[in-house]
């Protein structure tokens, strides 16, 4: 089966997660980006802007090293510059190192990348161990060594703050006995000292630094190289980063994170907003507003959602259309609101009958459609008649019809016959299938249920081919009048003639009426049909008139369809008086089933047919439909016995007697009786003897050509003379 059209039109499909996600990958990239580029300048600037002071006092050093004589005078110059209190390296111009002071940390194991360089005159190298202290905001200090630590505190310090709010976070063995962390706080060169204890070494002190207690600072500890002639001077020198450095980077940072945030929440807000928009909007486009139920596209897509399921690989479905016939009148004569409330109604009896797995949808005003479970043709058949029954009786006061037309859809199997998933199913050619039954369903057939079968096909494809020609075969005049006399049984004189059509198509060879009449009956050209073959009958009679035959009446089938027609008598007089002939000459047949429909028009139009001076005859008395009940109303003056009666099963003993008493009912109610279909003798002999008044059937003659027909008026006119 082919694969599926497409359901849900391509806005509503596709949910637009792709395209917001690239754009955020994207923003989130460039802010990345920008992120990155925000902190190496600054990372630059603090360096840079911070060193100076540092800078100077590692030139003083450097100076002091030269001047005194450097390596020569080794032993007197690292005194003096040990008084700097610093760590710090000498380096030959190989890396290799001539002095060192306290602990090299500056990571020379000539492989390092200094962290910063200066036009060749300074470098900065990381301190690979970060025995640094952190002060956060709320006053902590981090201390990553228990040792006594000398704090400096330059500045604008406060004796009051730097021993009391700031508290230094020591685990109690760096308490004294008195549980008191901080030992002393005192005025020193460089600034505030507070001595405090560590579980160090006793009485060894560290050099803690604060640029400025009020605010919040941390120290970064780098190593700083000067060149010094062919050698080089590593200090460690610390980088002072206060609150506004901190509160620059920290704005940064948060501000680009804020950034981050908003564009993920509106990707989000976005994403829902469309899904949930997206929701709504297929569920009003798959949604009936009348009825509140799925429309044809929801038919189509939860259709086929369930049928391509796995779990519906072992079941059977149908694909159902169901149609309420006289909905278009029902609306037409009352109003489109009793129409809807007709279809609320229904739409309650059929949700009744729904099953787990099957589906309901009102797809057109009259049209129902359903995907229902079930793998037997009969008892799908025998389930929708319980339905259309139901349905039929939904209004006490109207009777509705219903038809409905089902394509079986059986579980497919694999090769080693396992079900299989519908992996692709197409809904609607099944469904168009289900139409198709319905379309061509016989008018005569009770059930109102058609199954769809390959023969309904090639029925389609010859109906297609002859609505295509029938225009032209019209024209053609290749439609033609053939001729079955009509007998009388007691004297075997010819008493009236019956016009059948056939057709003598240059593309199709002789077609048979029986495969052309229910076409036109459908596409509705039957109405030309009835008027060639009137108009035609008409003048073959007048021409025979002419020649001086003793014609007979010849009936014209006439279509119900035709019936309708409120001037239909106008007409039928019309045609045949632009002919010239007596009216006596034409009989009108009408089908028994012409009698359902609207009962006091046919009579209507039976009573001007008479008045005009036709003779009407009702045809196929007896088959399908009964119609005892309309006959008394019907002014008729002919009843034609169906030939079922002389064939198969009705033919025996009780056949006699129906039709015994069927020649009976016409006579008490004035009408002549044609017993059409007689083929053998004994019947002949049976309906003389009920006083039948003609016979129309093989055991006489078989329809004929005109010129055939000529031949045996001319043989009773002989035999009359
Ligand atoms: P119908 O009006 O009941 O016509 C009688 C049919 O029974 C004719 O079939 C005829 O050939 C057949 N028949 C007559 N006697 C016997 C018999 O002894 N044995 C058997 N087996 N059959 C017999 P035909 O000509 O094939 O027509 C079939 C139907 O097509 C007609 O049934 C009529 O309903 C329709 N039809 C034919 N011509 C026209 C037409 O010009 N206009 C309309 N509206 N319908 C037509
Ligand atoms: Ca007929
Ligand atoms: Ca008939």
């Amino acid at each position: 089966m082919a694969k599926t059209t497409q359901r849900i039109p391509k806005k509503l499909k596709k949910p637009h997660v792709v395209g917001p996600i690239i754009v955020f990958l994207l923003l989130a990239g460039i802010t990345t980006g920008i992120m990155f580029a925000l902190f190496s300048m600054l990372g630059l600037y603090t360096t840079t802007s911070k060193i100076t002071e540092e800078y100077e006092r590692l030139s003083y050093m450097a100076r002091l090293y030269e001047q005194g004589g450097g390596q020569s005078n080794a032993e007197s110059v690292y005194k003096l510059l040990d008084e700097a209190e610093r760590d710090y390296i000498i380096l030959d111009k190989d890396g290799k190192v001539l002095h060192q002071t306290g602990e090299n940390t500056s990571g020379n194991d000539g492989n390092m990348a200094p962290l910063f360089s200066g036009n060749g005159e300074v470098m900065l190298y990381e301190d690979t161990v970060s025995d640094y202290v952190h002060v956060t905001l709320d006053g902590e200090v981090e201390i990553p060594y228990f040792r006594l630590f000398r704090m400096v505190l330059r500045n604008h310090y406060d004796t009051e703050i730097v021993g009391e709010d700031i508290s230094i976070s020591v685990s109690n063995e760096s308490t004294d006995e008195n549980g008191k962390a901080i030992e002393e706080v005192r005025d020193g060169e460089n600034g505030m000292e507070v001595y405090f204890y560590s579980s160090g070494e006793d009485g060894e002190l560290a050099n803690v630094r604060f640029s400025d207690m009020d605010s919040f600072s941390f120290f970064l500890p780098v190593w700083m190289e000067i060149p010094v002639g062919e050698q080089f001077l590593r200090a460690k020198v610390y980088v002072i980063i206060n609150l506004g450095d901190f509160a620059m980077l920290s704005v940064t940072v948060v501000a680009l994170a804020t950034l981050l945030v908003i564009i993920f929440i509106v990707l989000i807000v976005y994403l829902i907003v469309g899904v949930t928009r997206r929701k709504r909007i297929l569920k009003l486009y798959i949604t009936d507003q009348s009825t509140e139920s799925y429309n044809w596209q929801g038919y189509l897509l939860k259709g086929e959602q369930l049928l391509r399921k796995g779990s519906s690989a072992r079941k059977s479905f149908a694909a159902v259309n169901l149609v309420f016939i006289n909905y278009r009148n029902y609306c037409m004569c009352h109003s489109v609101e009793e129409g809807d409330a007709v279809t609320d109604k229904i739409m309650e009896v059929l949700r009744s009958y729904m099953g787990k797995r099957e589906i309901l949808a009102h797809s057109a005003p009259a049209d129902y459609s359903m995907v229902l479970t079930g793998e037997d043709p009969d008892h799908m058949k025998m389930r929708l008649t319980s339905i259309i029954l139901q349905l039929e009786k939904i209004d006490p006061d109207h009777v509705f019809h219903f038809q409905a037309g089902v394509d079986m859809i059986p579980v497919r199997k694999n090769k080693n016959d396992k079900p299989v998933k519908r992996k692709e199913f197409n809904l609607e050619e099944a469904y168009n299938n289900a139409c198709t039954a319905r379309d061509t369903m016989s008018d005569n057939d009770g059930s109102g249920v058609a199954i769809f079968d390959e023969k309904l096909v090639e029925d389609r494809i010859w109906a297609d081919k002859v609505q295509e020609k029938q225009q032209q075969a019209l024209f053609n005049e290749e439609f033609e009048v053939y001729y079955q006399p009509k007998y009388d049984p007691v004297t075997n004189k010819l008493k009236g003639a019956e016009a059948l059509i056939r057709w003598q198509s240059p593309d199709y060879g002789f077609v048979s009426p029986g495969r052309i009449i229910p076409i036109f009956e459908k596409n509705g050209f039957i109405t030309e049909i009835d008027h060639y073959m009137i108009t035609h009958v008409a003048r073959d009679q007048k021409r025979w008139l002419e020649r001086g035959f003793t014609c007979v009446p010849v009936s014209v089938n006439v279509s119900r369809a035709h019936f309708i027609e409120s001037d239909l008598a106008e007409q039928i007089r019309d045609m045949v008086d632009e002919v010239g002939t007596p009216h006596e000459l034409v009989e009108i047949e009408l089908t028994e089933s012409a009698f359902f429909d609207d009962k006091n028009a046919i009579i209507k139009t039976i009573n001007k047919l008479k008045s005009y001076g036709f003779t009407v005859s009702m045809d196929d008395f007896g088959s399908g439909y009964s119609s005892l009940n309309s006959l008394k109303d019907m002014p008729l003056d002919v009843l034609k016995l169906d030939a079922e009666f002389f064939r198969g099963e009705d033919a025996g003993e009780r056949g006699e007697i129906v039709v015994k008493e069927a020649i009976r009912l016409a006579k008490s109610l004035n009408m002549r009786t044609v017993a059409e279909g007689v083929e053998v003798k004994e019947q002949v002999d049976f309906l003389a003897e009920q006083g039948c008044d003609m016979i129309q059937g093989y055991y006489f003659a078989k329809p004929m050509p005109k010129l055939d027909y000529e031949e045996r008026m001319k043989k009773n006119q002989e035999e009359q003379s």
